[in-house]
């Protein structure tokens, strides 16, 4: 067997009974563990551990302070609210706030000229992008063949057949302001282009009603309500990164191993290891080799990059009621050198207070922002600034909080996206839990591994709530296997069970 492989001198420190043999293990600290943690503790279970591999808790959810203001690092958005369980959570626990009056959205589109663009213009160009997105999203709800590959390929021959209706210099305001919502698009959908974007199942992405809310104490005060119930100092174990998951013992137990060499047991393990370190880590992770749809899942769906710059200024410099400045850039004429156009990604600038901006960056331009300076950064934005608004006394930044969720080793990526060569059944196939039964017996009703995260949601990946499901699935699953999770694939039937069955004999 592989786990007899294991290195023998390498033990645990348990410094309690049954420290290093826990119930459950529970793999990553971010909002899928801690929810699951938080619906077994509260169903009587609490002989579990979280090995957490960062000296935090939260994964892509970071509430910090910048100056007097909470910002995020990661989710930031509650999106929707009917049939959204985390806002259902946040709103039992007295965490979002329903009265908030929203402050009406003005902005101002200009080119690089300095050029304000009319407002008129604007909103019929948003409003046809509307039509054409909605017109994506239709493939998959109506099953029809879409007859190009991508959305983005898709996108580009509406707009062509539409700007054809126009004279050159109407069609070019028009196509910057397309491309201005197409760069917006990659950060709401996690990719570099929409090319990148399977078009068949691109409405697999189940929008919720309502709106996108904040949380006024921020994003982390969800996961401070999680843990609340649980011991933390016993049960998450930080700077614990899981190095290697034997998940075949003869004895039907898993093996979990850590970097720093302690070694764990236990009959269940849930992983909510990121999509991310699943694609660079996977053969080194799991042994044996995960199933081959596990794998062609995790190499096949998107985990594009998305960064956030945050510009925190000493005054203010624009006037109070505009909210946003949106940037329509002349077209790029050599996209291959990232390095001198990677700014022109940046869709706009967002004012979250008089004092504090907020751009947005994905793909290919992103990365390369991750690899240069704070400063250098802090210069360009100025630049770009100076040159929309046309007023060279914009002042420069006291401050760039930027970040690298590409570069940050336990996420290696943003979110997940289903990229062409993958479908939503490969979200499906990475969720399913493994089944292993012990030799010595021929009934295993709880799965040995279950997998949870955002990436494993078919409908709400990529999402605070994708996750925050997962886990509590992964939880009930392992509280009443009779019972199954619902919410955690679309169909679930008896029929479908018996498919996610490995190892189990069935009659
Ligand atoms: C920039 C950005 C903006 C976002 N905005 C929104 C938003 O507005 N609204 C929204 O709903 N969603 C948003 N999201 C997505 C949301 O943050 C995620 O979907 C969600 O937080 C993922 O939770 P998770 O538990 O699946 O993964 P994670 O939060 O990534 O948790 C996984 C945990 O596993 C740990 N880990 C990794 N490898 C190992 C290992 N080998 N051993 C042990 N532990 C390990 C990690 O350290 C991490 O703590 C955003 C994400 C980003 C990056």
């Amino acid at each position: 067997m592989a786990g007899e492989n294991a290195p023998k001198e390498k033990q645990a420190v348990a410094d309690e009974p049954g420290a290093n043999s826990p119930d459950i293990i529970i793999i990553g600290a971010g909002l899928a563990g801690l929810t699951a943690a938080h619906y077994l503790t509260a169903n009587g279970i609490r002989n579990f551990k979280i090995l957490e591999a960062r000296n935090r808790i939260g994964g892509r959810i970071m509430t910090i302070t910048l100056g007097t203001q909470r910002i995020e690092l990661g989710a930031n958005w509650i999106h929707g609210v009917l049939g959204n369980p985390i806002y259902e959570y946040a709103l039992a626990n007295k965490l979002v706030d329903i009265t908030i009056d929203k402050k009406p959205h003005n902005v101002i589109a200009s080119t690089e000229q300095g050029k304000k663009i009319p407002i008129t213009v604007l909103q019929e160009v948003y409003e046809q992008y509307f039509w054409f997105y909605k017109k994506c999203e239709d493939y998959f709800v109506s099953k029809q063949r879409p007859t190009t590959e991508s959305v983005g390929q898709k996108m580009e021959a509406d707009i062509a057949n539409y700007l054809s209706g126009f004279s050159a210099s109407e069609a070019a305001v028009r196509k910057m302001i397309f491309v201005h919502l197409l760069n917006r698009e990659t950060c709401i959908s996690g990719c570099d282009s929409m090319d990148e974007i399977d078009l068949a199942d691109f409405g697999a992405y189940s929008e919720l009603p309502g709106g996108n809310l904040t949380i006024p104490l921020g994003f982390s005060s969800i996961l401070n309500s999680l843990i609340s119930n649980l011991k933390t100092e016993e049960c998450i174990l930080k700077d614990h990164p899981v190095s290697r998951i034997r998940w075949k013992l003869s004895d039907g137990t898993v093996e979990v191993e850590c970097e720093n060499g302690e070694i764990y047991h236990s009959k269940h393990v849930i992983v909510t290891i990121p999509l991310g370190v699943l694609k660079a880590k996977h053969e080194q992770l799991f042994e044996p080799a995960l199933p081959d749809d596990k794998i062609h899942a995790i190499e096949k769906l998107g985990f594009g990059i998305v960064d956030k710059i945050f510009l925190e200024y000493e005054r203010p410099f624009l006037h109070p009621d505009i909210s946003e400045v949106i940037n329509l850039w002349n077209p790029i004429e050599n996209d291959n050198d990232v390095g001198k156009s990677w700014f022109k990604k940046i869709y706009s600038f967002m004012k979250i207070s008089d004092t504090l901006y907020l751009a947005w960056l994905s793909g290919r331009e992103a990365e390369h922002a991750e690899s240069i300076t704070a400063e250098e950064i802090a210069d360009v934005c100025t630049n770009i600034l100076r040159q929309f608004l046309n007023d060279p006394y914009v002042p420069k930044p006291i401050r760039v909080v930027r970040t690298r969720w590409l570069s940050e080793p336990y996420t290696r990526g943003s979110y997940t996206s289903i990229r062409t060569g993958s479908k939503q059944s490969d979200i499906e196939n990475l969720a399913k839990p493994i089944y292993v039964h012990p030799s010595d017996t021929k009934v295993c009703t709880k799965p040995t591994l279950l997998f949870a995260g955002e990436a494993t949601h078919p409908t709400f990946f990529s999402t605070t709530h994708g996750a925050f499901v997962s886990g509590k699935c992964a939880a009930e699953l392992l509280l009443d296997s009779s019972k199954g999770c619902v919410s955690n694939v679309d169909s679930q039937n008896s029929e479908m069970m018996s498919s996610w069955v490995e190892g189990l004999s069935l009659n």
